[in-house]
């Protein structure tokens, strides 16, 4: 049988790419092999945001203590002022619990940890048909001030720049189609 021993998968994109969508799929296709890496971050939960579930809301004390201390695998400055990284105590937890975890990260983020886990990590990039596209939808999802908004759609273009760098880019043209290529992508992973 192949093992899941210390293997990572993560989900990477644009801001509005539909990676959080296509993330949840997956995890509840397969909740016996995969689990949610919880980010810690220093910005503000949403209304429907649990803490400890969608993330670990940090204050932006607490998250430096966290980097002095060397707890995260890596951390980024993701918008202007707020922090987002992965802690090693999530990884651990979700290994010795027998699965893979998925990480939902940013591109730089993305690519730190590929470069710590080179042999054992799985990266798909997620790709929004278009940038418009991309600004309808963050429009549409109602989260976000206007001047996020175009903070993130200008992140995203420089993003995008970056697809070359993964093991595979997804386009995201249509939500089920997307969910089933990074399906398939993971279980051969997983197989390996
Ligand atoms: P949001 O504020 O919309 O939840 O997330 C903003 C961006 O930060 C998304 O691209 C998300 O994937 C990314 N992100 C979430 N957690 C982490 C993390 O731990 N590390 C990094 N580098 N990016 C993260």
């Amino acid at each position: 049988m192949a093992s899941h021993q210390n293997k990572i998968i993560i989900i990477t994109a644009p801001s509005g790419a539909g990676k959080t969508s296509i993330t949840r799929h997956l995890l509840s296709e397969m909740p016996d092999k995969l689990a949610f890496s919880v980010s810690a971050t220093t910005r503000n939960a949403r209304t429907y945001e649990k803490n400890g579930v969608d993330y670990f809301f940090l204050s932006p004390e607490s998250f430096r203590q966290n980097i002095q201390e060397n707890a995260f695998i890596e951390w980024e400055m993701v918008y202007e002022g707020k922090y987002y990284g992965t802690l090693k105590s999530e990884l651990e937890r979700i290994w010795k619990q027998g699965k893979v975890p998925l990480l939902d990260i940013d591109v730089k983020g993305a690519i730190h940890v590929m470069q710590q886990f080179p042999e054992d990590s799985l990266t798909i990039f997620i790709e929004p048909p278009s940038v418009s596209v991309l600004r309808e939808r963050l429009t549409s999802r109602g989260t976000e001030s206007a001047e996020s908004i175009e903070a993130r759609v200008s992140k995203a273009s420089y993003e995008l720049s970056f697809k070359e760098h993964f093991n595979f880019a997804i386009l995201n043209d249509e939500l089920t189609r997307a969910c089933k290529e990074a399906q398939g992508k993971i279980i051969e992973f997983l197989n390996e």
